[in-house]
């Protein structure tokens, strides 16, 4: 994440939390799938990541389906996911909850910041946000996410009628820790702009459901792929205008395929076999080296109750290495 202002007009913004400490020094984190496919080994890996990180600090585990963009959801890929989840031992503790099912909050909080007049309506397709940004000299690539010109902002649409966005102070520079990347700064103005909050089809935008629910959940630590660090800077931003405490925030390394692309549906990925023990265990296997905790303990391990016991010590040991080169 980066920035291209002139650094005296910048506003900068602590972002970073002391996770824990606003909620009382617990531990809650969560895996949030998106159910457009069944779990492969790069969503495994984020998950076993995210719980290993909360069983390592003694902590709970819940699971949250992410099917806020109705469109993208495949019908049954929730079940799956959860299935595959029990097998490989990845157990929650809560009820896991469905965002389908919780626009009224993600309705509340809108309206918490239509009230503080933080937010406006826009009538513009993807096509002339494209137009206008290649007016004003825009190279834009491909699938790339627009940085909104703010084309809107004056204009007082209805709100009821349009996708509803952000607005952003201006030059606004957000600064977080991450727990694995370090530190953060990411310029929202350049990099992201006017967010969307709800879309003109009238749903949720990712960005509000997701603040929404890790509050109002408790989730102290957010542990995800790293593809998703450059939304974080944005739903600090979010957080802070709400009143929200911060989470702690890591952001783990995605499972990329031999083309360096992200494992997902749209690259082919496979889903994991679970219709064994040695099958879950290879996939186990596979996640654990990804993460930097391969050892020949967990190769050896024949059940996955007992890999599971011990990629938590190893977990332990390496936060706890992790700890001391930090100090
Ligand atoms: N639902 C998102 C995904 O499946 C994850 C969101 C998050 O962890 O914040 O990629």
């Amino acid at each position: 994440m980066s920035s291209m202002t002139p650094i005296q007009n910048l506003q900068f913004n602590q972002g970073s939390s002391q996770a824990g400490q606003q909620r009382g020094n617990v531990y809650k984190g969560r895996f949030a799938p998106s159910p457009t496919g069944p779990l492969h080994l790069g969503s495994l890996t984020t998950a076993l990541g995210s719980w290993l990180d909360a069983r390592a600090h003694g902590g709970q585990w819940i699971v949250r389906i992410e099917d806020v963009d109705r469109p993208r959801t495949i019908a049954g890929a929730d079940q799956i996911i959860l299935q595959q989840l029990k097998a490989c031992g990845l157990v929650w503790d809560e009820v896991p909850v469905w965002q389908s099912q919780r626009s009224h909050l993600y309705e509340a909080a809108l309206e918490q910041l239509v009230n503080k007049q933080l937010v406006y309506s826009c009538k513009c397709s993807r096509k002339q946000i494209e137009e206008t940004l290649q007016e004003s000299g825009v190279i834009l690539e491909s699938h790339e996410e627009l940085v909104y010109p703010g084309t809107c902002r004056g204009k007082l649409h209805p709100l009821d009628q349009a996708a509803l966005r952000m607005k952003l102070p201006s030059q606004y520079v957000m600064n977080f820790i991450d727990r694995m990347m370090g530190g953060q700064f990411q310029n929202l103005n350049s990099a992201v702009g006017d967010f969307v909050l709800r879309r003109a089809d009238g749903l949720f935008s990712y960005q509000l459901a997701v603040i929404v629910d890790d509050y109002l959940q408790g989730i102290t630590h957010v542990v995800r792929g790293d593809d998703l660090l450059s939304n974080t800077a944005r739903q600090i931003y979010l957080q802070q205008c709400l009143g929200y405490p911060t989470p702690s925030y890591m952001h783990l390394p995605i499972v990329k395929n031999d083309a360096g692309e992200k494992l997902s549906k749209q690259t082919q990925a496979q889903a994991i076999d679970i219709h064994n023990r040695e099958s879950v265990l290879k996939a186990l296997n596979y996640s654990a080296r990804h993460l930097g905790i391969e050892s020949s303990e967990l190769i050896e391990s024949k059940t996955v109750e007992v890999w599971l016991n011990k990629a938590v010590l190893i977990w332990q040991v390496k936060l706890q290495v992790r700890n001391y080169l930090h100090k």
